[in-house]
């Protein structure tokens, strides 16, 4: 199986009050700036885990872990989990054809 896979996730940074937002906003809810610089989180804690466990449509579905995470540059974000990690773990994150994903650090 191949497939792009990159380090990090893109958060997108206010240039003005530096606050990392993800996904990426028009204007800062903080100071009202309207420009944004990528910035890459690496890595991020889990804070809930929820399992989707049927796909409307689709027959053989695998059951997908999906975490809701608070990287380590601040913005929360809702990631793919290819692991067993729990509430409080500390994962790396990864994009896989432009998808957020994680995983325990290794
Ligand atoms: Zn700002």
């Amino acid at each position: 199986m191949s497939s792009v896979s990159d380090s990090g996730v893109t958060v997108w940074r206010c240039v003005s009050c530096r606050e990392a937002f993800y996904p990426e906003r028009l204007l800062c809810p903080r100071c009202h700036g309207d420009r944004f610089e990528a910035d890459r989180a690496h890595d991020a804690v889990v804070e809930e885990i929820s399992v989707i466990r049927h796909m409307l449509g689709q027959e053989n579905w695998q059951p997908r872990r999906i975490a809701s995470v608070r990287t380590s540059s601040g913005p929360r974000m809702t990631v793919g989990l290819r692991d067993e990690s729990g509430p409080g773990a500390v994962i790396e994150l990864f994009e896989e054809n432009g998808a957020p994903f994680g995983r325990a650090k290794s």
